[in-house]
């Protein structure tokens, strides 16, 4: 007899997640016996001993907000990049280990290289949070060499963000110069902030590229003005897509994030 194996999404307040649906119909359509669900646990109710009990039988994870860094005393081992970048979306069991693993900069890199940027030096982060430290890794990594991070308080983690220029949004506004990319790695353009802006239209104006992580709605109201100034856009779709598909393939072991999935994917989003 088959024996389906269990994956799922560790989070809180995660009933609004596409990652079942997702997950589930990329196992249908690759012939996978697997099957994905939530596993919600309100913060009040978290604990390591919590979260053993659940995962189980579980042959493996994903995790988001808040959890992406307290899972990291969770785990027996946590592969270089992640360690890096200081967060963990995937987690795989393997020979009794639980691993943990970053594959939202997967996802980011491949946004990233769509983007086709004539230089790559500049950037502007928006927002200090768990994304915000894996786009400025990725970014680090791709070789720029001046980061402004900006956060309202301008409390951004000196420790982390070690290369980049900590700002608040004031100074961003008020020091306007070129700039290669910009991307926002805040909720600003979703939920109850759908119709806002984390910048002015004018800003926008003084940079190349513009990628916004939101994901839904997939077009956000800095995307709208973004192209229609005329400078490079993309949402953060194609890397929730991404970042799945490179999940299931350190859990199955086959190769996911193929042309094909990532069309199957998107087909479910329009
Ligand atoms: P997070 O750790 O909670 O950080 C969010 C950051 O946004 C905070 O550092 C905060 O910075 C800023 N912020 C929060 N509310 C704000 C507001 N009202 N106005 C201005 N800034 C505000 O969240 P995260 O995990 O980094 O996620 C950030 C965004 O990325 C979310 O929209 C999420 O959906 C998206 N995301 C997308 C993907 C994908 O696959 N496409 C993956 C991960 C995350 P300050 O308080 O310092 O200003």
């Amino acid at each position: 007899m088959e024996v389906i194996k269990k994956y799922g999404l560790l989070g809180a307040n995660i009933a609004y997640s596409f990652s079942p649906n997702l997950h589930n119909r990329m196992f249908q359509l690759n012939g996978i016996d697997g099957f994905y669900s939530l596993i919600d646990i309100p913060r009040e109710e978290f604990s390591l001993d919590v979260l053993t009990e659940y995962v189980r039988s579980f042959s493996g994870f994903n995790v988001t907000i808040p959890y992406k860094e307290a899972i990291l005393g969770f785990l027996d081992e946590v592969d270089e990049r992640a360690r890096k970048i200081g967060a963990v979306n995937t987690v795989v069991s393997e020979d009794g280990k639980w691993i943990g693993y970053n594959t939202d900069y997967d996802g980011f890199m491949f946004l990233f290289n769509q983007l086709d940027l004539r230089e790559k030096r500049n950037a502007t982060i928006l927002g200090a949070g768990g994304a915000a430290k894996m786009v400025y890794q990725a970014l680090m990594d791709l070789g720029f060499d001046d980061i402004s991070v900006v956060s309202r308080s301008r409390n951004c983690d000196e420790t982390y963000f070690k290369k980049a220029r900590c700002i608040n949004y004031t100074s961003l506004e008020l020091n306007r110069k070129p700039v290669d990319l910009l991307v926002n790695c805040t909720p600003l353009g979703m939920g109850s902030h759908i119709e806002t802006m984390p910048v002015s239209r004018e800003l926008l104006l003084h940079h190349d590229a513009v990628i916004d992580l939101i994901y839904n709605p997939p077009e956000t109201m800095l995307m709208r003005e973004a192209s229609k100034i005329g400078i490079k856009v993309l949402g953060g779709l194609d890397m929730l897509i991404v970042q799945a598909l490179e999940a299931e393939s350190l859990w199955t072991g086959h190769s996911m994030n193929t042309e094909k999935n990532r069309l199957m994917l998107m087909g479910m989003f329009r």
